[in-house]
């Protein structure tokens, strides 16, 4: 089944909600990245997260999210236009941790919890909107929940999930994100906590075979889907951005690459693709700086 989100809204309960199913991403990313099992559930749902959260706006704008807690992991980076397409990466792709008790993939230990999530979103103005807060169980769900409260000022549940098999695949991502409208009243709210308190795992779920809206539909059944967007992981580098982004790091340091290594190698941190430069394009560079 092919990785996508959907929005909709349910009237009678005064709340707007968003659920994506991520697994084929995941697995993409997980391939360009050589993921661990904690690292590709850190990652999936945090880009599960920040797909739903760039669907809220209604223009393409560029969202990136940064979360560092201060864990094995390092810090983890997702970047997506609202246009369905998402990149990400992780500091350190092989960190593989479980909780001894449940055997549950310990993304809160991978991820740390002291430190920060941070959003940045470019609407095309002069300044960037951008939201911090302190990270707090390092779970990823948690900590979008706690940043749409806190820097948003809006009652969110976030329910994000990712399955590994014992080869490392992933059998299933994505999540839900159901989000109170300011009418919700004190019956709304309790319908939700209820509903959600033994609701299942999202990741058995969509392993199950249920789609984003039968997943919304066993919370509400009077769901109504306004919007469905098709989900990819894909990185937009080129020779030309990393052209532009070695012009900035002055003549001085062109020559020593030229001097001292005789050319120079970056690598995209987004999907791992290797750009060589050799001594003459370097010199060229120069002479045009
Ligand atoms: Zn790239």
């Amino acid at each position: 089944m092919k990785d996508y989100l959907v929005r909709g809204l349910v009237n009678s309960k005064n709340c707007r909600v968003f659920a994506c199913q991520t697994t084929n991403l995941l697995e993409k990313a997980r391939q360009e990245h050589d993921l661990w099992p904690t690292a590709s559930a850190a990652l999936g749902r945090m880009m599960s997260a920040t797909l739903m959260m760039a669907a809220m706006n209604k223009n393409n704008e560029k969202m990136t999210v940064t979360i560092n807690g201060g864990g094995p992991i390092g810090t983890m980076m997702a970047v997506t236009r609202g246009d369905g397409h998402i990149k990400g990466f992780v500091g350190d792709p092989h960190v593989h941790y479980t909780y001894n008790d449940t055997g549950h993939l310990a993304v809160g230990v991978a991820v740390g919890t002291q430190g920060t999530l941070q959003v940045i979103r470019d609407m095309g103005l002069k300044e960037p909107f951008c939201g911090t807060v302190p990270l707090q169980t390092g779970e990823i769900g948690d900590d979008f929940s706690y940043y749409f409260m806190a820097s948003e000022q809006t009652p969110s549940v976030v329910s994000v999930g990712v399955l590994v098999d014992e080869t490392n695949e992933i059998l299933s991502s994505g999540g839900f994100i159901i989000q109170l409208l300011p009418e919700a009243t004190e019956e709304d709210i309790s319908y939700i906590e209820e509903k959600i308190k033994d609701f299942p795992a999202v990741s058995s779920l969509i392993h199950e075979g249920k789609t984003p809206e039968e997943i919304l539909k066993m919370i509400f059944d009077d769901v109504e889907i306004t919007d469905r967007q098709d989900l990819f992981f894909t990185c937009d580098c080129s020779r030309e951005k990393m052209i532009n982004a070695l012009s900035t790091i002055g003549k001085q340091e062109l020559q020593s690459m030229i001097d001292e290594d005789h050319g120079c190698e970056i690598t995209c941190q987004f999907c791992n693709t290797k750009y060589q430069f050799s001594e003459e394009e370097l010199q060229n560079l120069i002479n045009r700086l």
